[in-house]
């Protein structure tokens, strides 16, 4: 068979399984199977593929129908600037995740060298991109996931920042390390009865412990803002990922903990997504 026979084969099936994206699933994936570039398949597709990759091609097609993510499938998602390895233990990075990478940047500016606690590590994708970025930086990671933890390091790893990257298996409850002149976090802030609502994508693949904020969506944020005030320096600053309708509540848990509310961004699709607030007290 020949590899546009194939794609289009692909395609009608996952467009048939309600797959939003057919046409670009499938070729990505044809790209997967036969370990070539996506532009490669555009311009070859005449070409005949082996049994063994048309098997490889349609295991993974068979794996997206039933809604696994591509960057599970492929074992990496692009991320900032940057290409991060994922798999089902951590949460694909998002595009959205991105405002906190720039907020960071920002404010962090003229500063020199600065300790960073990334609390939720998951792949790394907030830390290991700041760190790229500030070369004098450095940070620690914690996550109740060791399996997680292992994607991290291999994303430290590759991107060369594992000389300043520090990992431990903790809950933040239990962590009592350092005090730290920024931490940032996206915990997860998913309402519990929501969570049937995600996309079956999402909910079907992705950790549930990494999506699940309790009852009112906001268990972990608050327990990170509360042992943040502990673990923060005075005027450091803490970046949090927060829910679309999380903004009041969250708000008012920081000023109670000595933070002032310094900014609020929004995600790409305009929701509150990013609280920037410092210890003033
Ligand atoms: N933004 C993610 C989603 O909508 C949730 C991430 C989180 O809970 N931290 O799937």
């Amino acid at each position: 068979m020949n590899i546009q026979t194939a794609v289009q084969k692909a395609q009608l099936f996952l467009k048939e399984k309600n797959i939003k994206t057919p046409v670009l699933d499938s070729q990505i994936l044809m790209s997967e199977a036969i370990k070539k570039e996506k532009e490669f398949i555009i311009l070859n597709f005449d070409k005949e593929i082996s049994n063994k990759s048309l098997e490889h091609f349609n295991k993974l097609i068979n794996q997206r129908a039933k809604g696994e993510p591509i960057a599970y499938l492929v074992k990496k998602k692009y991320f900032w600037k940057y290409q991060f390895t994922v798999n089902k233990d951590v949460l694909i990075p998002r595009p959205d995740t991105e405002v906190l990478i720039e907020e960071v940047l920002k404010l962090t500016k003229n500063k020199d060298s600065l300790n960073l606690l990334d609390v939720g590590v998951g792949s790394g994708c907030i830390l290991i991109s700041i760190l790229k970025d500030k070369k004098n930086f450095y940070g620690t990671g914690i996550d109740i996931s060791k399996k997680s933890l292992d994607i991290c390091k291999i994303n430290g790893e590759n991107l060369g920042v594992i000389s300043r990257l520090k990992l431990f298996k903790s809950d933040i409850d239990n962590f009592h390390f350092h005090k730290y002149d920024l931490i940032v976090t996206n915990p997860p802030y998913i309402e519990k009865s929501k969570l049937k609502y995600l996309e079956r994508d999402v909910i079907g693949f992705e950790p549930k412990q990494a999506l699940d904020g309790g009852i009112e969506g906001i268990t972990e944020i608050s327990k990170v803002i509360i042992r943040s005030s502990e673990l923060i320096k005075k005027n450091g600053f803490l970046i949090l990922e927060i829910g679309f309708n999380q903004k009041k509540k969250v708000k008012k848990i920081l000023e109670n903990k000595g933070f002032y509310i310094k900014k609020i961004i929004k995600d790409l699709s305009n929701n509150d997504r990013c609280i920037i607030s410092m210890k003033i007290k």
